[in-house]
């Protein structure tokens, strides 16, 4: 709760209170007009564009909100900043390799993505690796570059073995990555069967553990790669098959999200330790992959949280090259040629999710007292009315104890018939209204008490916002992600409301309370009052990573509209790319519904109802038309129907 009712509020306020100069990385600020714009181009205030006024363009377009937005922009900025952030990094430190990049599709696999990364990357040569057959063709349609890399990933059968070669034979990077010791010998037979020479690279496991969410990436434990031994007998088996001179890369992952510089610049260490031993071996080498990682910032705090990171790109890549340059220098070995594998950190900024608040349920009025309580009611009030005489700043803790007690009485004599249905609704009422003024008191104390806290939380709204928290936002349910939440409008006017989210399922799974706040996690969001006749629009930000394929389709939710905003050469703002989310036929025929059939069955149903005269042959053809269109409908939330 922002405790300055009486001085005016400015945007600096909303920036201070939601956080985003420090999440928004350069690309989302609030304009004088208190609305959210995201910067197209880096360091080009002209390319600044309003959200609200993208959401009120879709609008005018018959685009429904819920809508992911997508910049395409964002994405080649990321893709300059990675690759330009190695360069310098590697011209700084005098490290005599060079850097390539390689984005992992599984991150976020979207045609558009993909084809903007493998253009826009070509003159940096960025490549892509694939954990799957399904990823590796896609990469072998798009990647259009001898000197960009195809790191082939994941469990490998025969065929995706196949693809891989037959890529290479065509020109194309790939490295067929052992992360199993059986996929060796596959490789082996493959490449002979087809004639084509491989290229090879091992997957280790590294020792160092990540920290973060995705720990078992590292480590023993760890699923994917090689231990020690099983590098070495992997080693062994090439030298005696002849093929060890197709030996070319050592690859390892530490897992996403990595919050902390220490442990990747252990894993750097180590891995290029390995890298050497692989060398004296006898392998040709000359590639070392460090995997993903490299972290998002999400929650502004610049620490080592799991949503937050304690370095800066730059940083990443100058410990990583400089501790293997060290290691080099230690081993007398010539400096390899870097590859990392970033997803996160390429396309994490490239998209926004916008949707609109629904309807509110609020808790308490903002005020204290009630309604006058009816004369009749009073007697069964007692306790509580009690509790309210005795209420004042020091006894508001104790009273809010004994209010729980009181409250909790009344619900049990109503069990037991001893208390009526009138009674409990004015007891209910009555105790809300007690706990506003328990708030009241302990808000204007200067210490935020624990009790304020959960006051708080028991007195904040439920705004209930068009969107499925299991589509959109899987993370959030998964492994408490924290996006960035906020009004993308109004914020040159206080918000006067503390709220948590719901979505439109019907599950308490897909509510928000967590959020970025100024104190670290905060349990409720700071919202105003929705406008009366106008939308009350909110932005996701930072949603560009994993979400848009993870996502499920819960209560039948399906996929959002999407819609693309690029700042183009000429400075003009272009829509394009626009995708139509789900119908509902969509989504029903995914869960095998044969929604003709299901058309077919109405009809009849209703000719059977015509027939025994209980609705007219008109009355038939509107509910037919209405349950066809329903089926081309939007899954989500539709507030105005079209004429
Ligand atoms: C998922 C994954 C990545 C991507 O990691 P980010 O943290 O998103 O950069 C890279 N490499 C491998 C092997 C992965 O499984």
């Amino acid at each position: 709760m922002y405790r300055k009712p009486t001085e005016e509020w400015t945007i600096k306020d909303s920036a201070d209170l939601y956080r985003i100069e420090e999440w928004g990385n350069g690309y989302f600020h609030i304009q004088e007009d208190g609305e959210v714009e995201v910067r197209l181009k880096r360091d080009t205030p002209e390319s600044s564009i309003s959200l609200l006024k993208i959401a009120q363009g879709l609008k005018d377009r018959g685009t429904k909100l819920p809508v992911l937005l997508r910049f395409s922009n964002i994405l080649d900025d990321r893709i300059q900043h990675i690759n330009e952030s190695f360069a310098s990094a590697i011209k700084e430190v005098g490290y005599e390799g060079v850097y390539r990049g390689v984005y992992p599709v599984k991150v976020n696999q979207q045609q558009q993505v993909i084809e903007e990364i493998c253009r826009f990357g070509k003159q940096y040569h960025h490549g892509l690796e694939t954990g799957s057959k399904a990823e590796l063709l896609i990469a072998m349609a798009y990647v259009d570059d001898p000197e960009a890399y195809v790191i082939c990933n994941g469990y490998k059968d025969e065929e995706y073995i196949d693809l891989a070669l037959k890529a290479l034979a065509l020109g194309i990077q790939t490295i067929l990555v052992i992360e199993m010791p059986g996929e060796a010998a596959i490789i082996v037979e493959r490449s002979r069967a087809l004639g084509i020479k491989p290229n090879i690279g091992i997957r280790m496991k590294p020792s160092t553990v990540a920290g973060g969410h995705w720990t078992d990436s590292g480590g023993d434990r760890s699923v994917f790669g090689l231990n020690t031994t099983q590098v070495i007998e992997v080693v062994d088996m090439l030298r005696r098959e002849g093929i060890l001179d197709c030996l070319k890369l050592l690859h390892y992952h530490l897992g996403s999200q990595i919050p902390n510089i220490r442990a990747i610049r252990m894993g750097a260490t180590e891995a290029a330790r390995f890298y050497a031993g692989l060398l004296h071996e006898g392998a040709p080498m000359g590639l070392l992959d460090i995997g993903g990682g490299l972290a998002i910032d999400y929650d502004g705090s610049h620490s080592d949280n799991s949503n937050s990171r304690n370095y800066t790109t730059i940083e990443y890549c100058t410990d990583v090259v400089e501790e293997i340059m060290t290691i080099c220098k230690e081993e007398r070995i010539p400096h390899p040629t870097i590859l990392s594998e970033s997803g996160r950190a390429l396309v994490t900024y490239y998209s926004v999710l916008l949707l609109n608040i629904l309807d509110t349920n609020v808790f308490w009025n903002g005020k204290g007292r009630e309604e006058p309580i009816a004369e009749e009611l009073l007697p069964a009030l007692d306790n509580l009315l009690y509790v309210r005489t005795m209420l004042n700043k020091d006894t508001a803790q104790e009273c809010l104890n004994d209010l729980n007690y009181y409250r909790e009485e009344i619900r049990n004599k109503f069990l037991y018939g001893k208390v009526n249905m009138r009674e409990r609704a004015a007891a209910e009422h009555l105790y809300w209204s007690i706990i506003s003024e328990i708030y009241l008191l302990l808000r204007d104390q200067e210490h935020v008490s624990a009790h304020l806290r959960l006051v708080e939380r028991q007195l904040s709204d439920i705004y209930y916002g068009n969107y499925s928290l299991f589509q959109s936002l899987p993370d959030v349910w998964a492994i408490d992600q924290l996006f960035p939440i906020m009004p993308i409008h109004l914020l040159d006017k206080k918000p006067d409301r503390q709220a948590i989210l719901s979505d439109i399922t019907c599950d308490s799974e897909g509510k928000i309370d967590r959020f970025i706040g100024r104190n670290g996690v905060e349990n409720t969001l700071a919202l105003h009052t929705p406008p009366q006749d106008d939308d009350y629009i909110l932005g996701v930000f930072l949603v560009g990573a994993y979400q848009e394929t993870l996502g499920d389709l819960h209560n039948l939710l399906g996929d959002t509209n999407v819609m693309s905003v690029t700042y183009d050469e000429e400075g003009k703002f272009k829509f394009h790319n626009e995708l139509e989310g789900d119908t509902i036929a969509e989504v029903l025929s995914y869960v095998e519904y044969d929604t003709k059939q299901m058309e077919a069955m109405i009809r009849s149903k209703a000719e059977q109802a015509v027939q025994e005269g209980r609705i007219t042959a008109q009355q038939r053809r509107k509910i037919i038309s209405a349950y066809t269109a329903g089926m081309r409908g939007y899954t989500y939330y539709e507030t105005d129907q079209e004429e």
